[in-house]
């Protein structure tokens, strides 16, 4: 049986993990499916975590989380969680292989994942020139033009990479003004080839059997253009991961919010005892390393009282 389960392995997931083992936990597992350090090391810089004097990549910034958690005792598992659920005080965590792990607290730190714009020939063409992380893809289009699509912080940074690489960025956002920070709109008006396509959307992206050839793009006056890019990366949010949550009877095993974001208190416990739930996952994140960080502390810390209780 174990003190505690942690599902999500990146700030949060893993500050919990650190937090619980260092205070006294004994069987902390974590359940990741993927890489350690979540969706923070698909980003190309990061310069808001505090303590980082000078920008680093998302994989620079969370190569040591790992090591530094399982110094004090905490094992991962390279699972994919499929349900969680609770008979009497014991929790079920359901492995997609089929296995159950039994467990006495529970930690979701599924975080989010990036949504798709519904566009046209976006899924037919998704990994073939359509992109949603450009630290990973955008070495692809060195000295191309290619397209980005959003009015986020996460659009205009990543079309700064992007500007790095590329001859040229063409940011399409559907409005004139933007989500992210005025000091990265100022950093992207000021880039020589990033060219802003306002009051846009993009009506259909086409290609062929090599991938993306074009995107079409509408205005607000219905006046339709072709890019000739061989890329498009969509950055238009994200999705919180909720859905192990789902019983079998169509209730959610803890309240949520009309969006799916998970319910919580000050100290991170939901509407069910001994299930908690931190970072981007949560009512009210400001989706951000550092918050997902202090809420995994405070997880490790209330899961020890938890457990010991
Ligand atoms: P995540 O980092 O999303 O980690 C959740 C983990 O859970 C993932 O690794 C996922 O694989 C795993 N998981 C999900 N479902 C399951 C399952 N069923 N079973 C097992 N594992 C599962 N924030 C900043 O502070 N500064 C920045 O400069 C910044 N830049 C960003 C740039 C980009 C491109 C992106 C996408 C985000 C950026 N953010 C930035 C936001 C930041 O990455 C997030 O706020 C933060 O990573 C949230 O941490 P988390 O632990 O809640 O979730
Ligand atoms: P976001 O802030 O929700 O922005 C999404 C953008 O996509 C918006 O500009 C939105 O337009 C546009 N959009 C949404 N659906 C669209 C569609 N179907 N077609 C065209 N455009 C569409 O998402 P994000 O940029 O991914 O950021 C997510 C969170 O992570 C935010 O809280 C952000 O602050 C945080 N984050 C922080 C940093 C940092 O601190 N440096 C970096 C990255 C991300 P509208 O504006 O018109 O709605």
């Amino acid at each position: 049986m174990l003190d505690l389960a942690i599902i999500g392995g990146g700030p949060a997931g893993l500050t919990a993990g650190l937090y619980a083992t260092r205070g006294g936990l004994k069987n902390v597992v974590m359940f990741e499916k993927g890489l350690l350090g979540g969706q923070i090391t698909g980003s190309s810089e990061i310069e808001n975590y505090p303590g980082i004097a000078h920008a680093v990549t998302g994989m620079e910034l969370m190569e040591p989380w790992p090591k530094q958690c399982m110094k004090f005792g905490m094992k991962h598992r390279m699972d994919e969680v499929s349900l969680v659920s609770k008979d009497g005080n014991i929790f079920k965590v359901a492995l997609l292989g089929g296995e159950v792990v039994d467990a006495k607290s529970v930690f979701i730190a599924t975080g989010s994942t990036p949504r798709r714009a519904g566009i046209k020939g976006e899924d037919k063409f998704f990994g073939k020139g359509v992109s949603t992380c450009a630290t990973c893809d955008g070495f692809f289009y060195k000295d191309k033009n290619v397209a980005v699509l959003g009015g986020g912080n996460t659009a205009l940074e990543e079309a700064l990479h992007l500007a790095n690489i590329c001859s040229k960025v063409y940011l399409i956002h559907r409005r004139d003004s933007f989500r992210a920070s005025p000091i990265t709109v100022k950093k992207v008006r000021n880039r020589e080839n990033i060219e802003l396509i306002l009051n846009t959307n993009v009506k259909e992206i086409i290609g062929d059997m090599m991938g993306v050839t074009d995107v079409i793009i509408v205005d607000k006056q219905n006046i339709e253009k072709t890019l000739n890019v061989p890329g498009i990366f969509v950055f238009v949010g994200m999705n919180v991961n909720n859905k192990i949550l789902k019983q079998k009877d169509g209730t959610n095993l803890c309240n949520l919010d009309k969006n799916g974001n998970i319910i919580v208190d000050l100290n991170m416990k939901t509407s069910l005892k001994g299930l908690f739930a931190g970072g981007d996952i949560r009512i009210d994140a400001p989706k951000q390393v550092v918050c997902a960080a202090g809420d995994g502390a405070i997880v490790g810390i209330q899961a020890l009282e938890y457990v010991n209780n």
